[in-house]
């Protein structure tokens, strides 16, 4: 599955930032999901559950941001948000408009964590 291997590198990435940052235990993982990445936002979400275990992120959320779909104007000379992310046409004055300015990016921005390490989980 895609987002299998999306969930991976994300946990990958976000590893590295954590050790980057000093953050010790990674409790929430913030992402921007364009409306064009071609990614299932459920089957991600589902996918991080799954890789997570036994990893240091253990535990930590995946809080999704969804970015819309961002077109240039050549006509309206602005950018504009469209409701749907097809058909690619200025939502104002209908021109064809291939000139995607936002809603193909998947990107982690921004980690959750504490930097003590003095966070156990509870016992079972
Ligand atoms: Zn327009």
């Amino acid at each position: 599955m895609h987002e299998l291997s999306i969930a991976h590198s994300l946990v990958e990435l976000a590893i590295e930032a954590a050790e980057h940052t000093g953050i010790k235990r990674v409790q929430a993982l913030y992402v921007k999901l364009g409306a064009l990445s071609g990614v299932v936002k459920e089957a991600l979400v589902f996918s991080f559950d799954a890789v997570i275990q036994g990893t240091p992120l253990e535990g930590a959320r995946l809080v999704i941001e969804d970015v819309p779909v961002k077109v240039f104007c050549p006509d309206c000379q602005e950018a504009h948000i469209l409701p749907e992310p097809f058909p690619m046409r200025c939502p104002v004055c209908g021109t064809k408009t291939g000139q995607l300015l936002e809603g193909r990016e998947m990107e982690l921005y921004a980690l959750e964590g504490g930097v003590e390490d003095d966070v156990k989980p509870p016992d079972c």
